[in-house]
């Protein structure tokens, strides 16, 4: 409580640890910019050895989301980004959840109020509409601020007994920060330098409200001061609040935390803000995870649709930043240690899907092929299809034409299921009226041989066609289609070692049957 309490000037927020947080509000999904915030905040933190702290912002209760909550942390957790310190993680600086902060808050409203930086308002919701329609009707905007305050209903205007009878009497009211509104403000951003700000536009904004439940603002500031948060990396859409944030710190004689306000993710088309419809539009995911709303929508998932990690992690760790060098590829670890808030763009980071996918696509590659076997086998076992073929050899021999571990199927569902059918094309193409007796020349050849390997198979029957002077074409083309079925897929002799000699002697004679 003393640490709560502590209001006085020289609580000094900016001890030696770096620490850094991420405040999502539990009001949906999180979109993959939050999860840009959190990869941010936590490459920082892990740079300069500090903390990354989890902190849940659920003081709006109207607009709280069941499932939300977890949905981040399993987000977070998915990502290889998880936070040291937050929800379930107490350590000394909880409790994480705002809404579990609620007696906090109070006192921090009523220390304004006695120091003159915060005042009762009792407007009603319809007084307020109606100043809004006076000043519309006249071509001007309703701002609740130093050009009106003393018109309104509230306790600057107010006599002190009236203000003490409202208050007992159990009248609802607001508490409003009284912004300073005299001069030019300087705030001062990592990334976009100083911003100079004409205070007169400011309005007083709602810290706290009769229900007992404190605005964003109000909590925001509090709990970056307790919590003893040095840097606070955030969106952009929050730079507008930076002026009413500097001036809270102020009031409250406390030392600021830097601020980071991260440039937007911007449409793939580069115009406008990447909107949660913007993937199901045009066929890429928004979120992290899968989310099924109650409604029984389903927004796309990272994770679900089959994309790594550490993919999801470069690619977004690009989306705004650059190390100032021509690298794209960065293991975790590598971004910790390249990453700088300094080099964070000012302009928007427009959304790249191709891209999502080139870094997929590299990762995919990276993968052990054990690693990669065992997600197939998943695969596989959702088909129903059980195999003998050694697994780990299959992914090996077509990874490279896979982008997604579900593009292995596409690539491999031959190996585990014989043609019943031919391409046609192909067909007319390559097996004509020499094809059956070349074929059946062959057959012999593959039964005589042993070991039944790709390089000794590829040997035997390169030898032969040599020797025979048949020509290659003529007799690798009919073997890949009674192989294949078409003509696609990896090496023939590769393809004839994993099946193995009865299989692919079993195949070719079927072609036989049907093509000859
Ligand atoms: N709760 C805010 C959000 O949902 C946090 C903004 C901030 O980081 O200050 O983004």
């Amino acid at each position: 409580m003393e640490k709560e309490m502590s209001l006085q000037a020289g609580n000094s927020p900016q001890g030696g640890k770096v620490r850094v947080r991420f405040a999502p509000s539990p009001t949906g999904p999180l979109h993959i910019g939050g999860v840009r915030t959190a990869l941010y905040n936590y490459l920082f933190a892990k740079k300069h050895g500090g903390d990354f702290i989890l902190r849940i912002e659920d003081t709006d209760q109207n607009r709280y989301v069941e499932g939300a909550e977890n949905y981040i942390i399993d987000t977070l957790n998915w990502c290889g980004i998880p936070f040291d310190e937050g929800v379930g993680k107490e350590k000394g600086y909880g409790p994480y959840r705002q809404s579990e902060r609620k007696h906090l808050y109070k006192n921090y409203a009523d220390a304004l109020i006695a120091s003159g930086n915060a005042y009762y308002a009792f407007d009603t919701a319809d007084a307020l509409e109606k100043h809004r329609a006076d000043h519309e009707d006249k071509g001007k905007t309703f701002i609740y601020n130093h050009h009106n305050r003393q018109k309104l209903d509230n306790s600057l205007t107010i006599s002190k007994a009236n203000l003490e009878d409202r208050l007992s009497s159990g009248e609802e009211y607001v508490i409003r920060f009284k912004s300073n509104s005299n001069d030019t403000m300087i705030v001062h951003d990592i990334i976009r330098g100083e911003i100079a700000i004409d205070t007169s536009v400011l309005d007083d904004k709602v810290l706290f409200k009769s229900d007992g439940m404190p605005t964003y603002h109000l909590a925001n500031i509090v709990d970056d001061h307790l919590m003893e948060i040095t840097h606070v990396i955030r969106g952009e859409e929050w730079l507008p609040s930076l002026p009413l944030h500097f001036q809270l710190y102020e009031a409250f004689g406390w030392e600021k935390p830097q601020f980071a306000h991260l440039p937007l993710l911007m449409k793939p088309q580069g115009k406008g803000k990447l909107s949660k419809r913007d993937g199901d539009k045009m066929g890429f995911p928004v979120f992290p995870l899968e989310w099924r709303t109650d409604e029984g929508e389903i927004y796309k998932g990272y994770r679900e649709t089959g994309y790594l990690p550490e993919a999801v992690i470069n690619m977004l760790a690009l989306l705004g930043w650059n190390p100032g060098t021509e690298q794209e590829i960065f293991s975790l670890e590598q971004l910790v240690d390249a990453f700088e808030l300094e080099r964070v763009h000012k302009s928007g980071a427009k959304f790249d899907p191709d891209k999502a996918k080139w870094f997929q696509n590299y990762y995919l590659q990276q993968q052990p092929n054990a690693f990669l076997a065992k997600e197939f086998k998943k695969l596989l076992d959702k088909k129903h299809i059980t195999t003998s073929l050694d697994l780990e050899v299959v992914v090996a021999l077509i990874k490279e034409r896979a982008t997604f571990v579900t593009d292995f199927w596409e690539q491999s569902s031959f190996l585990f299921k014989a043609p019943i059918a031919y391409d046609e094309k192909a067909v007319n193409k390559s097996w004509n009226v020499e094809t059956d007796k070349v074929m059946q020349a062959l057959v012999i050849i593959l039964k005589e041989a042993k070991p039944f390997n790709e390089a000794h198979i590829s040997e035997k029957v390169k030898g032969w066609i040599t020797d025979a002077g048949i020509g290659f074409g003529r007799v690798m083309q009919p073997l890949r289609l009674a192989l294949v079925g078409e003509m696609k897929g990896p090496d023939v002799f590769s393809i004839m070692a994993l099946l193995g000699k009865e299989e692919s002697i079993q195949r070719i004679e079927n072609a036989l049957k049907r093509l000859g």
